[in-house]
């Protein structure tokens, strides 16, 4: 029996890109000598693409699709496609084309090696600077506080076997940060470069507050460290407090010394208010961390569904794990 390829595909107001992404990841497919299939998410678009899925579905029925009851967001969708989605190898590309289709033979070819995750990295971005430069800032960043190996710009673009496949589905956590629970969950993974293309069409679905919560994400489920500042930090602060009080004590004691150098004692509102402001901000910085953990672990134990199903074309949606 040959063995079937699935392509998850997250579709998040795409009607401009449809048409090009099947035309070009049809004739990919095709070239690849197995079965294969499309599972498209709709995540909850308000234009035409859930009709131009269903559409497609008529007319070729390896084309399936999910449509959610809203938006929930990428991570989402992805992780609906995955669980849908019944090939022996599963890759998961962006609607927008910025993923060529056509380089995706290079991923089978290191599937068949016995690879269970090739991942894409990325050579150049054809985005803006500053897109860019958190991208990049964000990964490195990413890279040392995480306790386990994390590749450098890697985004969702890859290929995964079925058991890494079975394994991602099995995680039960809601907050789903897909690239770094792959990484996470091990098995043998190998990059792929690829060139990254601009948008094929539309403009992009991720808006900068979607990105932050995605960068959140990612850092807090993956680590403790952002909570370990705040002693650190906090340990930093108040040596620098006891020298300052040293200081001070001295200043008294010896003043005609410090006279002399020009650092006599001069009443101090100003180092006052900046010692208050500065602790003042500290504090709340790091409460707002906690917040952030607080809010996803509150997340996690409301045991919502990551996603409602609102209707599917082409297979029988299942119910989201618990
Ligand atoms: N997407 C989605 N839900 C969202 C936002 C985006 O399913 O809430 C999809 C979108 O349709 C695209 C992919 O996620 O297929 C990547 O989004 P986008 O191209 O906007 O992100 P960027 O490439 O700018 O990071
Ligand atoms: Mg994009």
């Amino acid at each position: 029996m040959s063995k079937l390829i699935s392509v998850v595909v997250p579709c998040y107001n795409e009607q401009e890109v449809l048409e090009a992404l099947r035309e070009r990841l049809t004739n990919a497919c095709e070239k690849w000598g197995y079965d294969w299939e499309v599972v498209a998410v709709d995540d909850g678009s308000r234009d035409t693409t859930w009709e131009m899925l269903c559409r497609f579905q008529a007319e070729d029925p390896r084309w399936r699709s999910i449509s959610f009851s809203r938006n929930f967001g990428h991570q989402a969708a992805v992780s609906a496609g995955l669980y849908h989605a019944q090939g022996d190898a599963v890759f998961i590309i962006d609607a927008d084309l910025q993923d060529p289709p056509e380089e995706l033979h290079r991923f089978i070819a290191k599937w068949e090696e016995g690879f269970d995750v090739i991942y894409g990295v990325r050579k150049k971005r054809k985005e803006g600077l500053i897109k860019r430069f958190s991208y990049w800032a964000f990964y490195r960043l990413m890279a040392r506080v995480v306790p386990f190996e994390i590749p450098l710009d890697s985004g969702d673009f890859c290929l995964m076997s079925r058991r890494m496949v079975n394994t991602l589905n099995n995680f039960p956590e809601r907050n789903r940060f897909v690239r770094g629970l792959r990484a996470w969950a091990g098995f043998k993974q190998v990059a792929i470069p690829y060139e990254r293309q601009g948008r094929a069409a539309g403009v992009p679905k991720y808006t900068p507050s979607k990105l932050i919560k995605l960068a959140l994400d990612g850092m807090i489920s993956f680590s403790g460290l952002p909570l370990k500042m705040a002693s650190q930090f906090g340990f930093i602060v108040s040596a620098l407090a006891v020298l300052g009080i040293l200081f001070t004590f001295f200043q008294r004691i010896f003043s005609g010394f410090f006279d002399r150098i020009g650092l006599a004692p001069v009443p101090g509102y100003a180092t006052n208010v900046i010692a208050i402001l500065f602790m003042g901000g500290v504090q709340l910085i790091f409460l707002g961390i906690i917040g952030e953990y607080l809010i996803r672990i509150f997340d996690e134990v409301k045991q919502r569904p990551v996603w409602i199903v609102r209707e599917a074309n082409g297979l029988e949606p299942k119910a989201p794990p618990r």
